[in-house]
């Protein structure tokens, strides 16, 4: 396989027990989904790998060219975000679901890897600031103005949200 920047040869290396294929350029293609034994930066292949990928010489890449996988030459690579935090960017092939990380993605995407909690407490920060949270609010028997808006729908969500939080902040 090549680089799908330089056309040069790609470089198998194992780490651990994962294959990976580097660039002279710094770049780094990862088969089908074992880019996630190498996100977490608490993983010791994850040390490892960027470690030797910061060794390499940068090579200026203008990330605007779409690339093909190095896999699947005819495919052309998708730009995606990899975090829910919307920050690093990557290509993914669309036909087989190997990643492509040019170089110095990798540390961004150690920088900004979030743990399950933090994981979970945006979805509830995310949901809040753009209304997604679905709560159901119990109907009252009672109500003769169904037709207005309920005066409390507004606090008992926050108050759920607020109790989801302290949930998630004390388990
Ligand atoms: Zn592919």
């Amino acid at each position: 396989m090549f680089c799908p920047r330089t056309k040069t040869a790609l470089e198998a290396v194992s780490i651990g027990d994962v294959k990976v294929y580097l660039s002279k350029s710094g770049g780094v293609f990862f088969d089908n989904r074992q880019i996630f034994h190498f996100s977490d930066p608490s993983l010791k292949p994850a040390q490892v790998l960027v470690a030797h990928l910061q060794t390499l010489p940068t090579e200026h890449v203008d990330l605007a060219t779409r690339i093909n996988c190095p896999k699947c030459p005819d495919v052309v690579m998708m730009r995606r975000f990899f975090t829910p935090l919307k920050v690093v960017e990557i290509d993914e092939c669309p036909n087989c679901a190997a990643i492509w990380l040019d170089h110095g993605e990798l540390e961004k995407i150690h920088e900004n890897h979030l743990t399950p909690k933090e994981r979970e407490m945006l979805r509830i920060d995310m949901a809040n600031n753009h209304g997604f949270i679905q709560v159901k609010i119990p109907k009252r028997s009672y109500s003769v103005h169904a037709e207005k808006p309920e005066p409390n729908a507004t606090s008992s969500l926050e108050k759920l949200a607020e109790l989801a939080y302290l949930s998630i902040l004390n388990d």
